[in-house]
């Protein structure tokens, strides 16, 4: 059912597979939900995250969702380990698997450095950014938040907003979303623009101006000014940008009266996401956010086990009591 050793992009998944993971993520959303949410699945396994970019929701929720299925979770960051000595990207990940992980989630600058390990590596390599490539879960759990939501991803249009041209949540998504059937609307000012943005899919439809794409949107997905790439030259004034591609309920109103915002998070509030709108009612960035527990359980259930086993398998047993004398 799953055939994947690892996961370093949306593009290598089918529609189906991309069905597998949102369908596994939904057993592990319920048990996310229960007081005890934790199985022995992935018991005596050893899954480590490998960090060279800042990031608060993935690492923690890889970590989480490891923990929850029972693995042994190892953090380790550029800072604060050998790489800050000059330790290349293939040594360190060698090293590491030499510990014998099983799992190795990467996060990195640069494009292609998931798939640069993968190729020379026995343990599952697991894309957690690439530069402006690739955030496979992201746009899973982004998947599974609208589905969630809107009960379909097929048929919904889905406007996305903002620094187009260095998000890789932009570009999982777009691809994620063609697969499925959804309208791709993506907007930005032109320097933010990648040249060729509809090659990512013929879902895809380029508009400049923001209140077209979300004319009648189901979802308005909005992203932060990339500024560790070099974004932030690329526009007048924050103030200025925010005038013209921040989301505030004025625009907002142009949606469908359903529609739901999404930000795949760390906010810039006042900046793309009015704060009115950000903490409103048809916000679901919290949602998202536990939805990237689930998926990231769903993402390390299949690569570890193929998905082969009843999903609520293995609960850990209660601590017995001991007996009184
Ligand atoms: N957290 C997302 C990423 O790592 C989005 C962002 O940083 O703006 O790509």
């Amino acid at each position: 059912m799953w055939t994947h050793r690892h996961l370093l992009g949306i593009e290598p998944l089918s529609a189906d597979d991309i069905d597998t993971v949102l369908d596994r993520a939904e057993t592990w959303h319920a048990l996310s939900r229960k007081t005890e949410k934790k199985v022995r699945l992935l018991h005596g396994r050893t899954v480590i995250s490998l960090f060279f970019e800042a990031s608060t929701r993935t690492r923690t929720s890889f970590e989480a969702a490891g923990k929850r299925l029972g693995a042994d979770v190892v953090n380790v960051s550029s800072s604060g380990s050998s790489v800050s000595k000059g330790e290349s990207l293939l040594d360190t990940a060698k090293n590491l698997e030499a510990m014998r992980a099983d799992v190795l989630i990467v996060r990195h600058a640069a494009s292609g450095a998931a798939s640069f390990l993968a190729e020379r590596m026995q343990a599952s390599v697991v894309n957690a950014g690439d530069g402006a490539h690739e955030h496979p879960t992201q746009a899973l759990l982004d998947a599974f938040t609208i589905r969630r939501s809107k009960g379909r991803l097929s048929g919904l249009i889905v406007a996305i907003c903002g620094d187009i041209a260095h998000s890789r949540v932009a570009r999982s998504n777009a691809i994620l979303l063609g697969k499925k059937g959804a309208e791709v609307r993506l907007t930005a000012p032109r320097t933010m623009l990648p040249a060729h943005a509809e090659t990512l899919s013929p879902a895809v439809r380029v508009m400049p101006r923001f209140e077209d794409a979300v004319h009648d949107a189901d979802v308005v997905m909005m992203l932060r000014i990339q500024n560790e790439r070099l974004a932030g030259a690329m526009m007048s004034t924050t103030r200025e940008y925010s005038r013209t591609y921040g989301l505030g309920p004025a625009m907002l109103a142009k949606a469908k009266p359903d529609a739901i915002v999404m930000h795949p998070g760390p906010i810039n509030r006042g900046v793309e996401l009015d704060p009115r709108v950000a903490d409103g009612n048809r916000s679901v960035i919290l949602d998202q956010v536990e939805a990237g527990v689930a998926v990231r359980m769903a993402v390390l259930d299949l690569l570890l086990t193929g998905g082969n086993h009843s999903p609520s398998d293995a609960p850990l047993p209660r601590p017995s009591r001991p007996s009184l004398p």
